[in-house]
């Protein structure tokens, strides 16, 4: 067991109520390989884990903010009164002066109008799986028979809206809608009505036992590059028409580095190691992505949350993703990638570099120029939405000025070496 450092103020921690199991067989799911680490296991959280982990997390927040995280596998198998006991829990644990944020990662497929009313009540936030429009969802995301989850999944946003229940799209970007950026986008943003979204890139390596490890991917992963055009291709059109009414998690993470030189999401930071993985019974890893033997910080029936967060190897494990390669270090974008997520640095012949490297170099010089016009503006006040005018007085100036006209800002440079470059 490792010594401790000072416990953090706030963690947050991911709960794993039936640890890798669920309800459906997505292709490129890499928790559903998990469960061979509990050979024989029920994969159900005890109501005394499950006490524990909202007892501990609380008492150990030293914020008036404190986040209670349910993801899976699928959570909703627990059954929801496991969710109103854990409620109950909570009240009874509330400290004066806190605010618990519940959140619940689902692939929705469970949930009907009790589900929703219970979600409204409780104002939790969730998390919904989706792939984009049904062809493309129902290529990789399918139930143990096989059958296409795509109308499932879109009932559960209907009874979500019907209910009010706050929620975000996680969508997986993978060989499957890899090419597809504004489909995808344009699915969410106009068909489904959503407003909250992610884009995760599937790296999917070849290892039988589903742990961090081999060189090659899988033809479902997304390629380097494809994932650079994807994220681009959806922000041009987002800062053109969207900002302030559609939020997109990288596009506001990245702003918050032109903002404060650091990205708001851990595999973009410096460091990381504020976040862990809690299994169902009880056991925690350094990161939900590292759920391996190599791992394992302890259980937290031995010893209490916030000793785990903080122990020594908890520290080393966050302090590690700050080795970077020279690539890296001298990368003209590091401020804002940081050499992305450890797990993803397995490419072979450049050992410690990013697999999605191109990419996200790609994405990262491109939007440059209005991620410095938002940062600009909110700095004086203003709100970031003002880029949208910016953008498009600037590209009326471009089309009324020659690219070898000298610049309408005075500058005295050529148009295409100063506002007009690309
Ligand atoms: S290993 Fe990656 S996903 Fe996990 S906390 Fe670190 S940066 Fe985030
Ligand atoms: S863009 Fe590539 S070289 Fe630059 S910091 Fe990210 S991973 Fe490293």
């Amino acid at each position: 067991m490792s010594s401790t450092c000072e416990p953090p103020g706030a963690f947050h921690v991911m709960a794993k109520p039936t640890g890798a199991k669920c309800n459906l067989a997505c292709a490129y799911c890499f928790f559903l390989k998990k469960d061979r680490l509990y050979p024989g296991d029920s994969f159900r959280m005890s109501d005394d884990v499950m006490e524990r982990y909202i007892r501990q997390t609380i008492e150990a927040h030293r914020t008036p903010g404190v986040v209670i995280a349910w993801q899976g596998g699928e959570p909703t198998l627990m059954g929801l009164d496991f969710f109103r006991r854990s409620m109950d829990v909570e009240r009874k644990c509330q400290k004066p002066g806190t605010i618990i944020q519940n959140t619940l990662q689902t692939n929705g497929t469970l949930l009907d109008d009790e589900w929703c009313e219970f979600l409204h009540e409780n104002k939790f936030l969730v998390g919904l799986s989706m792939d984009g429009p049904r062809e493309m969802h129902d290529r990789y995301r399918v139930d143990r028979a096989g059958r296409p989850t795509f109308d499932r999944v879109v009932n559960a946003v209907r009874l979500m809206q019907k209910h009010k229940v706050d929620f975000n799209i996680l969508c997986t970007v993978n060989a499957a809608n890899g090419d597809h950026p504004l489909e995808v986008y344009r699915f969410f943003r106009d068909e489904l009505g959503a407003e909250y979204l992610q884009f995760i890139p599937v790296v999917e390596r070849v290892s039988e036992r589903g742990f961090q490890e081999g060189r090659e991917v899988t033809e479902r992963s997304v390629l380097p590059e494809q994932y650079g055009r994807f994220l681009i291709d959806i922000f041009d059109e987002w800062v053109r028409h969207d900002v302030g009414r559609m939020f997109v998690q990288q596009f506001d993470g990245t702003l918050m580095a032109w903002l404060s030189g650091q990205s708001s999401l851990c595999i973009f930071r410096r460091t990381c190691g504020e976040g862990v993985a809690l299994e169902h019974n009880g056991d925690v890893y350094s990161c939900d992505h590292f759920v391996e033997p190599d791992y394992f910080l302890g259980n937290i029936a031995d010893k209490p949350l916030a000793g785990l967060v903080g122990s020594e190897a908890q520290r080393r494990f966050g302090q590690r993703k700050a080795d970077l390669v020279r690539q890296c270090r001298e990368c003209i974008v590091r401020f804002a990638c940081n050499g992305d997520c450890p797990k993803h640095r397995f490419i072979s012949g450049e050992p410690g570099l990013s697999y999605l490297c191109p990419g996200l170099k790609m994405f990262f010089e491109h939007v440059n120029h209005p991620m410095q016009i938002m940062a600009s503006l909110l700095r004086q006040g203003r709100p970031a939405e003002g880029v949208m005018q910016v953008l498009s007085d600037e590209e009326g100036t471009a089309a009324r000025v020659g690219r070898n006209d000298p610049c309408p800002c005075g500058s005295g440079r050529k148009y295409k070496r100063c506002h007009g470059r690309p």
